[in-house]
């Protein structure tokens, strides 16, 4: 089987480590075919061209490696966005400037009353299910807006808060009271073509859960999904490719029998082995 790996950051992105060279070297050793470098850029802090130079660089370094590891290694530009739909305009005028192979469109922080940073910084320890509640309602009326109006490819780790909810504050969230919600961003993204990530990166870790979890992608395929990618999020060089085969036999598993990648904004179909 093929192995495209839609969704990794390098040293560009300010919680990342590794070079682009050392997380090539690290996909070829885990029996990688592509990657995408998807390095952060959150919108809010767009502020003209000027302000988005690390993202510039992000994408020159990954032509100049996809140059240096052909043929071993196909490499893809990317980008993976935050919070896009708080300035579409924005938006719209960075991925027209960066023009990478793939956008990953993500919801990093929520318009939550005056609780806006991303929530991987919110300590939710205090919190109690009310709050919790209303958070996660505010989280998925963001996602609806961001995939019904955003320019992008890949809809990234959907149930992303449950990872520190649940994962480092045992709150014991399900996703089961939104499935309402979520069924409505399947089908928006279903029908805007977006596909849906099936992110491996916490499998081992403390939330040890693929994101969104297998129930939802099982949804995803009943409502007719089939545009599904792969992708380890990966922060390190050596978290790179990490759980890919544990993702593909997942999706295989559910029935699906092929997975994606993007290059210059398209999709193509990789077979799934069983
Ligand atoms: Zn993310
Ligand atoms: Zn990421």
């Amino acid at each position: 089987m093929k192995r495209y790996d839609s969704h990794n950051h390098s040293a560009f992105s300010h919680d990342a480590v590794c070079t682009t060279e050392e997380l090539c070297k690290a996909a070829i050793a885990a029996g990688l075919d592509g990657i995408v470098i998807s390095d952060h850029f959150n919108i809010p802090q767009f502020k003209g061209m000027d302000s988005t130079a690390h993202i510039v660089d992000s994408v020159k370094s990954a032509k100049q490696a996809a140059k240096d590891f052909a043929p071993r290694l196909a490499l893809f530009t990317g980008v993976e966005l935050g919070e896009a739909v708080w300035n579409k305009a924005n938006a719209d005028i960075f991925i027209g400037a960066i023009n990478p192979d793939v956008v990953l469109s993500s919801v990093h922080a929520v318009r939550f009353e005056d609780v806006r940073k991303s929530f991987s910084r919110i300590d939710f320890s205090e919190w109690d299910t009310e709050q919790l509640d209303g958070y996660m309602q505010a989280y998925f009326r963001d996602m609806q807006e961001m995939v019904e109006c955003m320019d992008m490819d890949i809809l990234p780790h959907l149930d992303n808060p449950l990872k520190y909810m649940n994962g480092r504050y045992n709150k014991g969230m399900d996703t089961k009271p939104y499935c309402r919600k979520i069924d409505r961003i399947l089908n928006t993204i279903i029908e805007r073509r977006i596909a849906l990530e099936l992110n491996v990166s916490q499998i081992g870790l403390a939330y040890d859960n693929f994101m969104p979890t297998l129930n939802i992608m099982a949804r995803y395929k009943e409502l007719g999904g089939t545009l599904v990618t792969i992708g380890s999020d990966a922060h390190h060089a050596e978290r790179v490719g990490i759980n890919f085969d544990k993702g593909a036999k997942a999706l295989y598993d559910l029935g699906f029998r092929e997975y994606h990648y993007f290059k210059n904004r398209e999709p193509y179909a990789v077979k799934l082995e069983g």
